[in-house]
């Protein structure tokens, strides 16, 4: 057997936790297409989004030219409870697949919370509590995001109202209870306590309701109570600014081994895991540095971007959010109820979204089965229970691997494993029990919603 020059896991030191994050938009050519004012289509100032997100998160999302932004000390600290986390040579992997491919993998779920979720949710909960905020309100789908903002909002004594999207709440009550353990409060969603909740039910009776509804509910609830504001964990630029750290110290703990990736590789939901993952080497792919290949992967039960529209859409099924450029299925598009609950979201980062359209990036859709027996693959070898939406980043490093297999190619995979599956259980026992079936929605289905994009002079 051949010595074994890379450690089983790379760890970064502590003092080597990155004390900036990356901000890729400063250097694309084509910047991501700012939000438009639904009303007057024009872009939105930081006067407007201001009633709706914190100050210092507004500036963060408007800022398209700073490369690095400092992370403040208090945020440092919080990061060295779970941080740095370790980049893992996947040896086991790689023996059962005997491929020549090199399969390292970042592990972001050695935390309560389970997922990356925690890199964003404790700096937005910090800029809350620096404002003088009372609370925060927020939307969560499979759970992860809830329950890692009701960590960081009881780190700093604030208040936290989460809408969950309820075929979560009711597949997971276990997540429920992590969140209320950290005293938020939980609402399933659609719900009878804001009007938007109301007329989705009545428009859409019996709904398990989607991202999109939650966000509704949980944007109406923050405009309308003092002292509140909403807080988003996917999609937009601030949280993939905050999710660099992912890429920061995957990009150090390679280095210091002189490895060069040939390809990157992420689930996207709302796209901030990926988007974090890819920073620090899209940002040497834009400046002309190095090349890779990297590549979304989406559940082909909601394949924003391999079958979504580039266009305006709004944010929220509510339509009260701000118009975003981004591959959408269209707002008024839920998806299936798949397992992949965190990938369930109708479109997609603009930051990425902009970077695909330019060819930076590609995009695959899986279906959900063979996202479980990769799940399981992966499980049986590697030891760690991954989270279905995770899943999805592992089913494409095992074909990419396995490709090398074929062609010989001694290729360097990395992906990103963002959690942990423990809260998952109900869907991989429908996969066990042979149950799981793969939903992917009709041209028609499709067609239907993205009718129903709003009318924009660019779209
Ligand atoms: C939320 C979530 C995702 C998807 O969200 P992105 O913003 O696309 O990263 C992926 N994996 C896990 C474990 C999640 O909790």
């Amino acid at each position: 057997m051949q010595e074994q020059k890379i450690p089983y896991k790379i760890y970064l030191q502590e003092n080597e936790i990155p004390k900036q994050w990356y901000n890729m938009r400063a250097d694309m050519k084509n910047k991501p297409a700012p939000l438009l004012n639904p009303g007057t289509l024009k872009p939105m100032t930081a006067e407007e989004l201001a009633p709706v997100f914190c100050e210092e998160l507004v500036a963060q999302e408007l800022n398209n030219t700073d490369a690095y932004i400092d992370i403040p000390e208090e945020i440092q600290n919080f990061y060295k409870m779970y941080r740095p986390s370790p980049l893992i040579r996947a040896y086991f992997l790689e023996k059962a697949l005997d491929t020549p491919a090199k399969i390292y993998y970042k592990f972001e779920g050695n935390n309560t919370s389970g997922s990356h979720k925690l890199n964003s949710a404790i700096a937005q909960a910090y800029y809350a509590k620096k404002q003088g905020l009372k609370g925060v309100t927020t939307e969560t789908g499979a759970g992860q995001w809830g329950t890692a903002l009701s960590m960081a909002c009881s780190y700093f004594g604030l208040d936290c109202k989460v809408f969950m999207v309820k075929v979560s709440y009711e597949q997971k009550p276990f997540r429920r209870e992590v969140m209320r353990t950290y005293g938020a409060s939980v609402t399933p969603s659609p719900s009878e306590t804001t009007q938007i909740g109301k007329k989705i039910l009545a428009e859409h009776p019996g709904t398990t309701g989607s991202l999109g509804c939650a966000i509704s509910e949980a944007v109406e609830v923050a405009v309308g109570s003092e002292g509140y504001r909403y807080v988003l964990g996917s999609v937009l630029n601030q949280v993939l600014l905050h999710q660099s750290v992912i890429g920061l110290e995957t990009k150090a703990a390679l280095d210091k081994y002189g490895i060069k990736p040939d390809m990157i590789i992420g689930c996207a939901g709302g796209g901030s895991n990926l988007g974090g993952l890819i920073a620090p080497f899209m940002g040497e792919k834009l400046r002309g540095e190095a090349d890779y290949r990297i590549i979304a992967v989406e559940p082909a039960s909601c394949p924003s971007f391999t079958r979504g529209k580039y266009a305006y859409d709004f944010c929220d099924t509510g339509m009260v959010c701000p118009l975003a450029k981004m591959y959408t299925l269209g707002s008024s598009f839920i998806p299936s109820a798949n397992h992949a609950g965190g990938l369930r979201y109708h479109g997609m980062s603009s930051t990425l979204s902009q970077l695909y359209h330019d060819g930076f990036m590609e995009a695959v859709s899986v279906e959900q089965t063979s996202v479980f027996e990769a799940a399981e693959q992966f499980a049986r070898v590697e030891g760690i229970l991954p989270a279905p939406e995770s899943s999805h980043a592992i089913r494409v490093a095992i074909n990419e691997a396995l490709k090398c297999k074929e062609t010989g190619e001694e290729k360097t995979i990395v992906f990103g494993l963002t959690g942990t599956g423990y809260f998952d259980m109900v869907a991989y026992e429908k996969f066990h029990d042979g149950l799981m079936t793969d939903q992917i929605p009709t041209d028609e289905e499709l067609e239907k919603s993205l009718s129903a994009l709003p009318n924009v002079p660019e779209n």
